[in-house]
C-alpha cells in the first residue's frame, strides 16, 4: 500500500450506539493501526429528522471507554474538519451541481402525491416502482431531462421544492469489488435514480458520504453488510466526478444467539444481554437499555469479543488485548457469513479478564458498589478478592462469594443444616473452639495442622466436623477453603461463629 491508510467510522447519530456499530469501529481502528494510518470519526448528522440530541456524546464515550481512540474528528485534530455532515453543509450543493452539469444528475420536481400515485399504479398491476431510465424520460415523471432548461430554471426560480437524482447508466454492467467479498456484478438497470440533494439545502447520506470520504482522503471504507447494496451507487458516483474509489469491506451481519435473523435490542431484553456499549436513557426519559459497561463487563472483554464477531486469527487462540488485535487483525481473515453472537461467550471473557486485573483494582470497585464495605480496609477487601474471584464473572458477583468475610452468618441455609447437624455435633465444635483458642500462631497452617491433625488421632469423619464448621463460619456449605476463612476473619470472629452455632442447635 502506497498511500497513507485512512479509514473513518461514520455513525448517524440517530440513538445509542448498537455494539454492531461498536465492532465497525473496531475493525476500523484495527486496520488502521495495523497498518501505520489514521482512524477518523465522521458523524454524518444530515438527516435532521432523525437526530437525537445526545447520540454524539453516546458514541464518543463508547469508543472512549472501549480505548479505541480515533486520530481525527469532532474536536480532535481537525485537519479535515469539520468532522461533522451539518457543519460542512454548504460545501455539498457544488458537487450536486457539478454532477447536474456533466449530466449525471437531473432536477426532479415530482410531488410527494404524484410518485404515491406512481407507486400505487405499479402496484395495482404487481409492479414495482423504480424511478431510473425505464420512466424518467417518459413525460409523466417532472424533471429537468424532460423540461427544457428555461422550464427548469423558473421552477427553480419560483422557489418550488426539487430534489437533485443521480441518473444511472442504462444497459452497463457494473464490476464492483469488496475485500471480503470478493468481485461482483451489477447491472445498472436495476438500479434507481437515488435522490443526492434536497431543495431544504441539505445533500443526502450517498452524496455527503462520497463527497466526505473523497475530501477526507478515505483510503479504505469498511462498514457493515447493510451498506452493500448501496456500494453500486457509491462506485458510480466516485466514476462520475472523475474521482479514485476507495477499497471497500463490507462486515458480516451479527446474528441472534439462535443463529436466524439480525441481532437486535429486543433478543437482548428478551434474553437479558446488553445489546449497546453503554447504558442509554433516550432524551424523553422513556427508552432505557442496559449496557456493558453498567452491567460490569471490562472493556477489554468486549472488545475481545467483539473482534471475534466476523473475525477469527486462524488459530486456537482466543484471548487478544486491543495491541495483539492490531498486530494480528487482517481483514482477509473476515468472514462473509453472519457471525452468531453468544451471550455466554461475553461472560467467559469477562471471567478471563477478571482473574488478569489486580486483586487491590477489584477490591476498590467493589468496594465501591457495597455500602456494608465503606469502613473496611481495602488490602483486607484485597484478600478476599484474591480468594472468590475465580469463581467470579463479575464484580457484581463478588458480595454472594464473600459476605461471610464481612459479616457473620444471621441464619443458616436449612438443607446444609440438616446435612451437616448431626447428634454430638455441639460437643465436636466445642472441641474446635477449644483447638482455635490454643493455636497461638493463628495462621492457615497452624490451624489445618492442629484441626486436621485431631481428627485423624480420633478418627473421626472429617465431614462430621468440616461441615458444621464451614456452616457455622457461612451459613452454608459453600466458600473458599475453610482454613482461609478463619484466618481471614480471625481468632475471635472464628470462634464467636462457632459459639453462635452451638447455641443455635
Ligand atoms: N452514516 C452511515 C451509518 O450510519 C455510514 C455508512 C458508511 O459507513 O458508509 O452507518
Amino acid at each position: 500500500m502506497s498511500k497513507k491508510v485512512r479509514v473513518r467510522f461514520a455513525p448517524s447519530p440517530t440513538g445509542p450506539l448498537h455494539i454492531g456499530g461498536v465492532r465497525t469501529a473496531l475493525f476500523n481502528y484495527l486496520f488502521a493501526k495495523k497498518h501505520g494510518g489514521d482512524f477518523v470519526l465522521r458523524i454524518e448528522d444530515t438527516d435532521q429528522n432523525r437526530y437525537v440530541e445526545g447520540a454524539e456524546d453516546y458514541i464518543v464515550e463508547s469508543l472512549n471507554w472501549c480505548g479505541i481512540s480515533f486520530d481525527e474528528g469532532p474536536n480532535k485534530n481537525e485537519k479535515f474538519g469539520p468532522y461533522r455532515q451539518s457543519e460542512r453543509k454548504d460545501l455539498y450543493k457544488q458537487y450536486a451541481d457539478e454532477l447536474v452539469a456533466s449530466g449525471n444528475a437531473y432536477y426532479a420536481f415530482d410531488t410527494a402525491e404524484q410518485l404515491d400515485a406512481e407507486r400505487k399504479g405499479h402496484e395495482e398491476k404487481g409492479k414495482t416502482f423504480i424511478y431510473n431510465w425505464h420512466n424518467r424520460e417518459r413525460g409523466r415523471l417532472v424533471n429537468s431531462l424532460v423540461l427544457t432548461e428555461a422550464e427548469t430554471k423558473a421552477k427553480i426560480d419560483a422557489g418550488e421544492d426539487f430534489v437533485i437524482r443521480f441518473k444511472s447508466p442504462q444497459d452497463e454492467t457494473l464490476h464492483l469489488t469488496d475485500i471480503i467479498r470478493g468481485n461482483m456484478k451489477i447491472d445498472t438497470n436495476v438500479l434507481d435514480d437515488k435522490v443526492l440533494f434536497k431543495s431544504d439545502g441539505m445533500p443526502t447520506y450517498h452524496l455527503a458520504n462520497i463527497v466526505d470520504d473523497h475530501l477526507m482522503e478515505i483510503t479504505h471504507v469498511i462498514r457493515g453488510e447493510e451498506w452493500l447494496p448501496s456500494l453500486a451507487l457509491h462506485q458510480l458516483l466516485y466514476n462520475a466526478f472523475g474521482w479514485e474509489a476507495p477499497e471497500f469491506a463490507h462486515l458480516p451481519l451479527i446474528l441472534k444467539p439462535t443463529g436466524k435473523g439480525k441481532l437486535s435490542k429486543r433478543d437482548g431484553d428478551k434474553m437479558g444481554f446488553p445489546v449497546f456499549p453503554l447504558q442509554y436513557m433516550s432524551p424523553q426519559g422513556t427508552d432505557h437499555s442496559i449496557g456493558y459497561k453498567e452491567e460490569g463487563y471490562f472493556p477489554e472483554a468486549v472488545v475481545n469479543f467483539l473482534a471475534f464477531l466476523g473475525w477469527n486469527p486462524g488459530t486456537e487462540q482466543e484471548i487478544f488485548s486491543l495491541e495483539q488485535l492490531v498486530a494480528d487483525f487482517d481483514l482477509a481473515r473476515v468472514n462473509k457469513a453472519g457471525a452468531r453472537f453468544d451471550p455466554d461467550k461475553t461472560k467467559w471473557f469477562n471471567h478471563h479478564y477478571m482473574q488478569q486485573q489486580l486483586d487491590l483494582d477489584l477490591a476498590e470497585q467493589f468496594k465501591a458498589i457495597r455500602p456494608e464495605l465503606s469502613n473496611i480496609d481495602v488490602n483486607y477487601i484485597a484478600l478476599v478478592v484474591g480468594l472468590i474471584k475465580e469463581r467470579a464473572t463479575f464484580v457484581n458477583d463478588f458480595w454472594d462469594l464473600s459476605h461471610f468475610f464481612f459479616t457473620a452468618p444471621t441464619a443458616y441455609d436449612e438443607k446444609a443444616s440438616k446435612k451437616a447437624l448431626k447428634e454430638g455435633t455441639a460437643d465436636v465444635m466445642t472441641k474446635v473452639i477449644e483447638l482455635v483458642n490454643t493455636t497461638d500462631d493463628f495462621t492457615v497452617e497452624n490451624l489445618q495442622t492442629n484441626i486436621k491433625g485431631w481428627i485423624t488421632d480420633n478418627e473421626i469423619g472429617f465431614g462430621k466436623v468440616m461441615m458444621p464448621l464451614r456452616l457455622a463460619l457461612v451459613g452454608a456449605l459453600q466458600g473458599p477453603d475453610v482454613f482461609d476463612i478463619m484466618y481471614m476473619i480471625g481468632k475471635t470472629e472464628t470462634v464467636s461463629r462457632i459459639e453462635n452455632l452451638i447455641n443455635q442447635i
